[in-house]
């Protein structure tokens, strides 16, 4: 089982083969309640929403947070709070919560279990072109993460079914990936493409060193599905999911 919804209505999902590591984190569906856009100085996620979170190990008073600019910059954190403008958020600290805001784009979650790593990064067609996915990666190496113990994750976020773009999109992302741009568009009528933002940042995340095997995306489209989760393509203004992740506090080793 890909996904494991939680509340009646789903308020949120976990992935089993996050839970597997022992890696607190949920995304919410568009019932959480208690959710903001990301503002300074005040938290975006409410007490009602920490309430709901708290039974899996996320402490949500203590959760780092970005101005969020559809850019590729990576903000390291060791506490929870505003962590300024960016895309990627990454800590080396238990139990600091980072947040990533959605409506539509992905949420990605990079592991290492072993390294003690995290990051979140929110990619829409913008990050995909300046290659958040991959700075992510870039910047989880440069900390002393090997991308190959890395564990990936994409939670619920625009479809190629529901994704239809125009020039503005395919111009910078046919110059960024001049290779590889047409895998990921399928022409559906003059200067019409469907785009499929999973398989262009899941071609990031291998070609950073991520192995096939441990990127997990249970490729819930939030289009196809606004009874679960916000879509500003179909609903144009409208809510935001936050997907949420913590490294484990550590714990003494048993004897
Ligand atoms: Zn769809």
């Amino acid at each position: 089982m890909p996904v494991r919804f939680h509340g009646s209505p789903a308020t949120h999902l976990t992935l089993p083969a996050l839970e597997a590591l022992g890696l607190p984190h949920a995304s919410t569906t568009r019932h959480c309640p208690g959710i903001t856009h990301p503002s300074e100085p005040v938290s975006p996620i409410g007490r009602e929403t920490a309430a709901v979170l708290a039974p899996l190990g996320l402490d949500l008073g203590r959760v780092a947070f970005l101005r969020q600019v559809h850019g590729a910059a990576v903000r390291t954190v060791d506490a929870g709070g505003n962590a300024g403008e960016g895309d990627v958020v990454l800590t080396t600290k238990p139990a600091v919560s980072l947040a990533v805001f959605t409506a539509d784009c992905l949420a990605v979650i990079l592991h290492d279990p072993a390294g003690r790593r995290l990051a979140l990064a929110h990619v829409g067609w913008r990050g995909t072109v300046k290659a958040a996915a991959r700075a992510a990666v870039g910047a989880l190496a440069v900390s002393g993460t090997r991308p190959m113990d890395l564990h990936a994750a994409v939670f619920p976020s625009i479809g190629p079914c529901c994704y239809e773009v125009d020039r503005a999109v395919i111009e910078p992302l046919s110059a960024a990936f001049p290779d590889r741009w047409e895998a990921w568009a399928q022409p559906t009528g003059p200067g019409k493409w469907r785009l499929d933002l999973w398989a262009a940042n899941e071609f990031q995340l291998t070609s950073a060193g991520v192995r096939p095997d441990r990127i997990v995306n249970p490729r819930l489209c939030t289009g196809c599905r606004t009874d679960l989760f916000f879509s500003y393509r179909k609903e144009g203004s409208c809510g935001r999911l936050v997907t949420v992740a913590a490294l484990p506090a550590v714990t003494e080793a048993s004897p």
